[in-house]
């Protein structure tokens, strides 16, 4: 199996040899001492069904949240066809594993090396660009036949979690005057933009979709495609989004501003794979109300760290009950640093303890992907089960109120 990761850098995942269906049968064959990521395939390719069915255009998974192959291979069997790879190597393991499938690379800022390989070895043949200067390097190191070039929009500062609008993006006069030039060179012209990760306004691509229209009116030329970008956002405690049919009612809002005949791309990740995965964590200490787990920031919890983003969680104690009682809890990460902290709040019993396991689902969303090897704590397990993808903490907004 190809190894996203270069060899060396972070250990990669391990499957250990007792097989069990669900998250509670797998902890109690495994008593797992290293995190355990329980994945969830089957939700992966739900979702993404459900959004291939419900969006009016074609669906590009961001292989950046999360580049397992069991997670792309889930995502393939939902109906998805296309890929949007921001490197080399996310291009490199999707053209393994697909050789059919058509390959987006939608970083505006690529190396010359990266869009030559994807060119001549990978069969890619669109690319985003937000510079003249990109667009140049792309000129120069691709060939011209069937060549796709999308120009990346900048949008003023919106509502998501995670906001993009600060480091790629042309502003609408460039992006015209870059559609212009893009045009003689171009057997396909777009123009794409990110809302930003996790945004819960389903207007914002509305308006997005509103200036995008401007811009395209102001360049005075024919583009083909519009792509919505990603940022569809996912349920976690305390953030309920809209359900996806509203996203897409606000979409055709938008894009009935555009040209006749302009195709629609998105480029879901969160959407699709968030659900994919939980992990499971050993409580190594407890010490008041902070618990030492062994997964943290610099492991699959990044987001629980100075992002802030809650997760679903729960207790799994296999020899007794544990208290009904639940309160506030801080956990800190295996690693040295004073920055391994996820605040949450993470409400469990009050009598958690040393050999406890926590759940955290959602996971399948930016977790795997930003593990890193810092201070040695990159062993982690894997398995798949057949449970629901784990969302809501039941409870949660009343507990964490009163223990606030
Ligand atoms: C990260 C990213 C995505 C996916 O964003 P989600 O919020 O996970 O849906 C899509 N397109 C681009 C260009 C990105 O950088």
């Amino acid at each position: 199996m190809t190894q996203f990761r270069p060899r060396g850098a972070v250990a990669p995942l391990r499957r250990p040899a007792a097989r069990a269906t669900t998250v509670d049968a797998a902890v109690a064959a495994l008593r797992p001492e290293a995190p355990l990521h329980c994945l969830r395939p089957q939700a992966v390719t739900a979702a993404a069904r459900a959004f291939v069915a419900a969006f009016p255009g074609d669906v590009l998974y961001a292989v950046k949240c999360n580049a397992e192959p069991t997670m792309l291979r889930a995502v393939a069997a939902g109906g998805v066809a296309h890929f949007d790879c921001a490197s080399e190597a996310e291009v490199r393991v999707v053209r393994s594993m697909f050789p059919d499938a058509e390959i987006h690379f939608m970083h505006p800022v690529k190396s010359r090396a990266a869009i030559r390989a994807a060119w001549t070895q990978f069969g890619v043949r669109d690319f985003v660009l937000d510079t003249d200067s990109e667009l140049t390097k792309i000129l120069e190191e691709t060939g011209s036949q069937d060549r796709g070039l999308v120009v990346r929009l900048a949008l003023p500062k919106g509502s998501a979690a995670y906001d993009l609008s600060g480091k790629f993006g042309a502003a609408p006069e460039e992006a015209a005057a870059l559609l212009r030039a893009a045009r003689p060179h171009a057997a396909r012209l777009g123009l794409s933009f990110h809302v930003g990760s996790q945004c819960l306004d389903p207007a914002a691509w509305t308006r997005a979709l509103a200036l995008a229209a401007e811009v395209i009116g102001a360049a005075g030329v024919a583009v083909e495609i519009v792509d919505v970008g990603g940022g569809f956002p996912v349920a976690y405690p305390g953030s309920e989004p809209p359900p996806l049919a509203a996203f897409m009612e606000a979409i055709r809002a938008g894009a009935a501003l555009l040209p006749e005949g302009v195709r629609l791309w998105a480029e879901p990740g969160r959407a699709l794979v968030a659900g994919g995965a939980s992990v499971v964590v050993q409580v190594q200490c407890r010490r008041g109300d902070a618990l030492y787990v062994n997964d943290g920031v610099y492991g699959a919890l990044s987001d629980a760290g100075a992002p802030g983003f809650r997760f679903p969680h729960r207790l799994l104690r296999l020899d007794g009950a544990a208290s009904e009682v639940t309160r506030a809890f801080t956990l800190f990460g295996p690693t040295c640093d004073s920055a391994d902290v996820m605040r949450g709040p993470w409400m469990l019993p009050a009598d958690v303890r040393e050999g406890d396991w926590i759940e955290v689902g959602q996971l399948g969303a930016y977790g795997t992907a930003l593990r890193t090897a810092f201070n040695g704590f990159d062993h982690a397990l894997v398995t798949e089960v057949t449970d629901s993808p784990m969302l809501a903490t039941p409870g949660y907004e009343a507990a964490a109120a009163r223990a606030a």
